[in-house]
């Protein structure tokens, strides 16, 4: 405070001069406090998604200051290596899902679907379902941002293969789930039917997977749990009549995984089970090298070879484009970056800090099974709630340094954030995003898994029952609440005690 002026002698002056160094004091204080942590303008960020990738980014958010607006038509979370297990009642829906309105207390939620990003006029276009009463109409909206976030994730690709819409089930979401869990159950009332010949019998039985990912084998294995387990306890004179199939384009299956655990996988599901009261359970026939060429209403046809009969099919095959995702590239930039959009084959091409190429610099930014770097990660929820979390950090400090520039890690001649800054020649730029490879594991049944695990520079690799408990351990560990994780050991203490609900509603 400057003492140079003369000092008053009445108190009211006295007291008028106090007033006025203190507000010289107040800002001065705010101007050094600046030079460090310049204010931040009050940015709006519109995170598209509420799965692995946004939950992780959104939950990382914390208050720092933006708007914070998730755009979904899924208003939860949806834990999905558990998918399967909720199609056959292992695990409740609700002890996988938790709301988005829990994830971050700051941010806002809005239920629509976004249907284009406009990047020029920094727009996403929103359609949302409207409902009153039993009168439901669509409401077009828009939502301005300064940063918006694509994390829309993919859809099951049928690869154009005729018929796959129309009669196969598919496992990405909740209602998958059900329609599976209800077509199984379905599966069995029908052919306890008294009217139904023996052929009809055997094909409403008979269930066929496409696809041996881990989607498909997981699947493959709780649906073999539910028959030893659950079938033969409540059907036990059909049990035995059931079989399973499980088709491959190529020759072999958890491609990710080891040789030596894919062999492992491939053993224990064609394996014989012994289920509850002795009966028998057919092994998986897995057929590799079987490439669909049509579903029709009864059959999987696979080109030359036998068709395979089927009751119900599971089409678990790789991911596709969302529509917003393919609209989004399409009205995107030329050149180069067009190109790298090209082979991003249907995905969103980023660069090592995410940002979409070709969209303006530090304002759109892809993330998750839609998002594809170079080189392109796998489409796993860990690179996805990786990415989230990266990307919160950048964001975070937005404010403070210029993420356009991609020179962000200075401001007044200070290093900040040292955790996403690095030194790049003379300047210090963000951090790219670095995938940490965490390992991968996989449930075949039968209270067997596969792990393989990272640990620093090796690899350990399981299987069995030991497998099986880091699998749980894991996933329990994993879940986003501890809502969630009482709810899924509360699920599976009740299978192992009174088994899987059956009932239908
Ligand atoms: P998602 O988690 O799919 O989320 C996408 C979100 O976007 C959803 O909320 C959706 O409603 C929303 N959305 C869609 N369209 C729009 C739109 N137009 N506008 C706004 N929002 C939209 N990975 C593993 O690492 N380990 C596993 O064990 C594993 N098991 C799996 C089992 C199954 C059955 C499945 C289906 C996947 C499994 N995965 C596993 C893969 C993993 O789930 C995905 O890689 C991960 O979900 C990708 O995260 P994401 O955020 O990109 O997309």
């Amino acid at each position: 405070v400057p003492t140079t002026q003369p000092e008053p002698t009445d108190p009211l002056g006295f007291a008028s001069l106090l007033w006025e160094r203190t507000l010289q004091y107040g800002s001065k204080l705010a101007d050094s406090l600046s030079d460090e942590a310049p204010a931040k303008p009050t940015e709006d960020i519109v995170v598209l998604g509420s799965g692995w990738g946004a939950a992780a980014l959104v939950g990382a958010l914390g208050s720092n200051g933006e708007r914070v607006t998730v755009v979904s038509p899924r208003n939860y979370f949806l834990f999905t290596p558990m998918l399967a297990g909720a199609a056959v009642g292992t695990v409740e829906y609700r002890s996988i899902t938790q709301p988005v309105r829990s994830l971050n207390k700051h941010a806002a939620y809005v239920e629509a679907t976004a249907t284009a990003v406009d990047t020029e006029r920094k727009v996403v276009v929103c359609e949302a379902v409207v409902c009153e009463g039993s009168q439901c109409s669509i409401d077009e909206f828009e939502l301005p941002y300064d940063r918006v976030v694509i994390a829309v994730g993919a859809t099951t690709n049928t690869f154009g293969v005729p018929g796959v819409r129309e009669h196969c089930l598919f496992l990405k979401q909740i209602s998958d789930a059900d329609s599976l869990r209800k077509a199984l159950g379905n599966a069995f009332e029908r052919a306890s039917l008294p009217t139904l010949s023996a052929d009809e019998r055997r094909r409403a039985l008979s269930f066929c997977v496409v696809g041996a990912g881990p989607t498909g084998v997981e699947f493959c294995g709780e649906l073999r749990d539910f028959l030893a387990a659950d079938a033969a306890r409540y059907y036990p004179d059909l049990v035995g009549e059931a079989r399973v199939t499980l088709l491959e384009a190529t020759d072999q299956v958890l491609g990710a995984f080891d040789a030596s655990l894919r062999a492992e996988a491939l053993d224990e599901l064609r394996v014989r089970r012994l289920a509850t009261d002795n009966q028998d359970i057919a092994g998986v026939d897995v057929k590799l090298g079987a490439q669909v060429t049509e579903v029709n209403g009864t059959h999987v046809l696979l080109g030359e070879a036998d068709p395979v009969p089927y009751g119900f099919c599971v089409w678990a095959t790789g991911n596709g484009a969302v529509s917003v995702v393919s609209e989004t590239v399409s009205s995107l930039g030329e050149g180069a970056q067009a190109e790298a959009q090209a082979t991003a084959r249907g995905r969103l091409a980023v660069d090592p800090w995410l940002r979409v190429l070709g969209a303006p610099r530090g304002e759109v930014y892809a993330l998750g099974d839609c998002a594809c770097g170079a080189p392109p990660l796998p489409a796993t929820a860990q690179v996805a709630a990786q990415q989230g979390e990266y990307l919160a950090g950048l964001l975070r400090g937005a404010g403070r340094y210029d993420l356009g520039a991609a020179k962000p890690c200075r401001a007044g001649g200070r290093r900040l954030d040292e955790l996403f800054c690095e030194t790049e020649g003379d300047s210090v730029v963000a951090r790219p995003f670095q995938f940490l490879n965490l390992g991968i594991l996989a449930y075949v049944g039968d209270s067997k898994a596969l792990a393989q695990v990272s640990l620093g520079d090796s690899t350990l690799k399981d299987t069995g029952r030991r497998a099986f408990a880091l699998w749980r351990s894991v996933y329990l560990a994993k879940q986003v609440s501890l809502r969630n994780r009482v709810l899924v050991a509360g699920d599976w203490v009740r299978d192992r005690v009174f088994g899987r609900d059956i009932t239908r509603f």
